[in-house]
C-alpha cells in the first residue's frame, strides 16, 4: 500500500471523514428505504441469507476501498435493521437516538479518548467529572452522603487516597459521584461489588429482590459468589414492603435489598419510601435500579414518582432508555464517595504514585474497565443542547402517549389492558386470546417486518408490550400497531 488510509482525528480529519460520513449517510437513507417498515421482512433466515449475499467474503484479499465497503456494509446494516426510530419498533427498552447524540458519538470516536488515565483524556476525564457530578447531584440533591458535607476537589477522590494494603484510612468525605457504565447490567454488578465490599467484615452479603427485578441482579450475585437472592414474591409487580419486612426479618448478616424504580416488564415503580424505611429499620443497604425510572427525575410533573431515590446508597441509571442515547450510556450513582475506595487500582503505566502526586488525576478507580470510551460526550451534548426542560418534555410526551394509548385499549371492546401505565409500558392483549395466540401474534408481526412488540408474563398470563419510546410516534401509528394485532387475531 502506497499511503496508509487516512485518519479520523487532527485538522486533516475532518476533511477525510466529510466525503466518508456523505457516503454512510446515503447508505442509511437507501437502507432505511429499502426495509420500508421497522424491521426486515422474512425471520432470521432471510436475513442472515440476504446479508451473507451482500457481504460476500468478510476477508477479501484484496480490499474494496473505503466507499463500496461502506455503502455495502452501512447499508445492508441499515436495511436489515430494527429500527427503534420507526414509531412500531416498540417491544424493548431500546430508544430511538436523538440525532445530536449520535453526531456527538462520532466525535468521540474520531478523537477517541480513552478514560483509563489523563494523558489519553485530559478534557473528555474533565467533562465526565463535571457531567457525572452534575447527574449525582440530580439523584441525590444537596443531602449527600449523612454528616459527610463538602465538595473537596479533584484531588479528594478516593481513588487517590487510600491503595489496597494501605492502613485502613476511611475514603474522605465528599459529595455523591457518578461512574460510567455499559448500562444498567454493569451499574448493578457494580452496586452489588460496591456493597459487598462495604460489609466485607461481617460476612457474606445477602442480596434480596422482588421477583419483578431485572435479570442482571441475581446474575451479578452469582458473578460476585455471593450466596443465592432471596427473591420476595411481588403478585402486583412491585416489592411489597410488608413482604419485604418479613424477609429481612431474622436474616443475618449484611444484607442488600434491590428495587426497583421502573421494572422492564411493565414499568412499575416499587414504594421507594417505604422500602427505605424497612431497610433503615433492618440495617440493610439499598440499591434501586433506576435503569429505566430515572429519566423521570428531569420531568417537573413525574419527578415525585421517584420520591425515595435519593435514600438509596447507589442508584442505576441508563439513559440508553430514557435518555435517547445511542448504546451506551450507563451510570452508578453512588451517595456516599468513600464505598468507592475499594475500586482503587494501580498499574504504573497509567497512574504512577509520582504522577499521581505530581497532580496527574488518577482516572483507574472509576471502572473497572481499562480502555474506555468517553461515552459522557454523547450525555453532555444532550444534556446542554436539551437543558433539563427539554428533556423532561420528551419524557413526558411518552409517558402522555402511553395513557392515551392505554385509554383507547381500555374503551376498545376487542382488548384487555393490564393496567394504568406508570412509565411508558403499556401491556394488552386481544380479549379471550390464549397465550400460545399472543406468543404467534407477536412472531408473525416480527417475521413480516410490520411491528416489534414485546411479550411480558403478569398475572400468569401472557401479554403484549409496547414499551414507547419514540417521541415522534402519532396517535394513528398506535391505532395501526392496533390493527395489525387485530388482523392476525383471528385464527
Ligand atoms: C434494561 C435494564 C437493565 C439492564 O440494562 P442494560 O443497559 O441492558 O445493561 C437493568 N435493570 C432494568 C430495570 C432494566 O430495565
Amino acid at each position: 500500500m502506497s499511503n496508509p488510509p487516512p485518519l479520523a482525528g487532527g485538522p486533516q480529519g475532518p476533511e477525510a471523514l466529510r466525503p466518508l460520513l456523505d457516503t454512510v449517510l446515503d447508505a442509511l437513507h437507501d437502507g432505511a428505504i429499502a426495509r420500508g417498515g421497522p424491521l426486515p421482512a422474512g425471520g432470521p433466515h432471510t436475513v442472515t441469507t440476504r446479508l451473507r449475499d451482500v457481504i460476500g467474503d468478510p476477508l477479501p484479499h484484496h480490499g474494496t476501498g473505503p466507499d463500496t465497503a461502506l455503502r455495502t456494509l452501512v447499508q445492508a446494516l441499515a436495511e436489515g435493521a430494527a429500527d427503534p426510530a420507526d414509531p412500531l419498533c416498540a417491544a424493548h427498552l431500546h430508544c430511538p437516538p436523538l440525532a445530536l447524540a449520535a453526531a456527538a458519538d462520532l466525535a468521540a470516536s474520531a478523537l477517541n479518548p480513552s478514560m483509563d488515565s489523563w494523558d489519553q483524556a485530559p478534557a473528555a476525564s474533565a467533562l465526565e467529572t463535571l457531567v457525572t457530578d452534575a447527574l449525582a447531584h440530580e439523584v441525590y440533591g444537596d443531602t449527600g452522603h449523612p454528616g459527610q458535607p463538602g465538595r473537596p476537589g479533584q484531588s479528594g477522590r478516593p481513588g487517590q487516597s487510600a491503595r489496597p494494603g494501605q492502613s485502613a484510612r476511611p475514603g474522605p468525605p465528599g459529595h455523591p459521584q457518578a461512574l460510567v457504565t455499559t448500562g444498567g447490567t454493569e451499574a448493578n454488578q457494580l452496586a452489588l461489588l460496591l456493597a459487598r465490599e462495604s460489609h466485607a467484615s461481617e460476612g457474606p452479603l445477602q442480596l434480596i429482590t422482588g421477583d419483578g427485578a431485572h435479570h442482571s441482579l441475581p446474575r451479578a450475585a452469582w458473578l460476585l459468589g455471593l450466596p443465592d437472592p432471596v427473591t420476595v414474591p411481588a403478585p402486583t409487580g412491585t416489592l411489597d414492603p410488608a413482604a419485604l419486612d418479613e424477609a429481612l426479618t431474622d436474616l443475618p448478616g449484611p444484607k442488600l435489598v434491590a428495587a426497583t424504580a421502573g421494572t422492564t416488564d411493565a414499568g412499575l415503580i416499587d414504594p421507594l419510601p417505604e422500602i427505605a424505611d424497612v431497610c433503615e429499620h433492618h440495617g440493610a443497604r439499598l440499591h434501586i435500579d433506576a435503569s429505566y425510572g430515572a429519566g423521570l427525575l428531569f420531568s417537573p410533573t413525574r419527578r415525585t414518582q421517584l420520591t425515595g431515590l435519593d435514600r438509596a446508597a447507589t442508584v442505576t441509571l441508563d439513559l440508553h432508555k430514557l435518555g435517547w442515547q445511542p448504546v451506551a450510556a450507563g451510570l452508578l450513582a453512588v451517595r456516599n464517595p468513600a464505598d468507592l475506595t475499594p475500586l482503587t487500582h494501580h498499574a504504573d503505566y497509567l497512574n504512577a504514585d509520582d504522577d499521581t502526586e505530581a497532580g496527574l488525576p488518577d482516572l483507574l478507580g472509576r471502572s473497572l474497565r481499562t480502555t474506555r470510551r468517553p461515552d459522557i460526550l454523547k450525555i453532555a451534548v444532550t444534556l446542554k443542547a436539551l437543558g433539563r426542560t427539554g428533556l423532561g418534555a420528551l419524557v413526558d410526551q411518552v409517558c402522555d402517549q402511553a395513557q392515551e394509548f392505554a385509554a383507547t385499549l381500555h374503551a376498545h371492546p376487542g382488548f384487555d389492558l393490564y393496567d394504568t401505565p406508570t412509565l411508558s409500558t403499556v401491556l394488552f392483549r386481544p380479549h379471550g386470546a390464549p397465550d400460545e395466540r399472543i406468543a404467534h401474534i407477536r412472531r408473525t408481526l416480527l417475521t413480516q417486518g410490520r411491528a416489534v412488540l414485546g411479550r411480558a408474563r403478569m398475572d400468569g398470563r401472557l401479554w403484549l408490550k409496547a414499551t414507547l419510546l419514540n417521541p415522534h410516534t402519532q396517535p394513528g401509528d398506535l391505532a395501526q400497531l392496533l390493527k395489525l394485532v387485530e388482523g392476525n387475531t383471528a385464527r
